[in-house]
């Protein structure tokens, strides 16, 4: 399950201005896509729809089959897992923020899904900004780090769908590598939407998007798009 499906999509914040103008594509379950194009292109509205955070003015966002606006709020947070962009963290351990909102998880299944996205090594540790009473330290996360813990959290919710937002991040490339494996494997048997900012970091997708001007400018797999420009 969770095809995910766009058909004739429109959609304006404030109506003198479309954003999405007529936008179809279809996920079938279990695959991997990608949708990438300038800043402001529309990219993190499309996550946006599939979330319902707003509806659609024109056209179907569906999944499986079924218009999300039919689908109770509810189903549609337990269906899909939202890998932000910017990951804020409790000031608590990264292990209570791996499980946080995740009550019926074990100690098993934190550290499970901490050692899959490669953050098994500080989970006992506190962020940044943490200092207790007696001077201890929290430490510095990078951003792909925060990244891995989100997607470790991601892990235990285990949602047949899987947004990863890096819109408007512009991760390094270290930081981008840095996820890669952590993404490859959490994306393994789950419909995936990586909203991105360039091609270099979408190469394993089995489409990408290329939206320009509210419309799909282009569409294929990595190496023919690169052919193309
Ligand atoms: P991208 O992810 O491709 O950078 P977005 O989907 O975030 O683009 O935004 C597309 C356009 O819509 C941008 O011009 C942005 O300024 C505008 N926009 C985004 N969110 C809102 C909002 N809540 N209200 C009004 N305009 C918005």
């Amino acid at each position: 399950s969770g095809a995910i499906s766009f058909k004739d999509v429109h959609f304006a914040y404030d109506k003198a201005r479309p954003i999405l103008k007529g936008v179809s594509f279809d996920v079938p379950a279990g695959h991997t896509i990608a949708v990438v194009g300038p800043s402001g292109a529309g990219k993190s509205t499309i996550s946006r729809l599939l979330y319902r955070f707003y509806d659609v003015q024109a056209g179907s966002v569906s999944i499986d089959g079924q218009d999300v606006r039919t689908v109770t709020q509810k189903s549609l947070r337990a269906a899909i897992g939202m890998v932000p962009q910017d990951t804020v963290l409790f000031n608590e351990t990264i292990a209570y923020n791996i499980r946080y909102g995740r009550p019926s998880a074990t100690q098993e299944d934190v550290e499970r899904a901490a050692e899959i996205a490669q953050v098994d090594h500080f989970i006992h540790s506190l962020p940044e900004g943490y200092k207790s009473m007696v001077g201890e330290r929290g430490l510095k996360l990078s951003g792909g780090e925060k990244q891995r813990v989100a997607i470790a959290r991601t892990i235990l919710k285990s949602p047949p769908i899987l947004i990863l937002d890096e819109a408007t991040s512009a991760l390094d490339t270290h930081t981008e590598q840095e996820i890669q494996a952590a993404l490859d494997e959490v994306s393994k048997n789950r419909t995936t939407l990586i909203i991105a900012h360039r091609l270099s970091t979408v190469i394993n997708a089995d489409e990408i998007i290329v939206l320009k001007d509210g419309r799909i400018a282009e569409r294929g797999r990595h190496a023919e798009l690169l052919d193309q420009n």
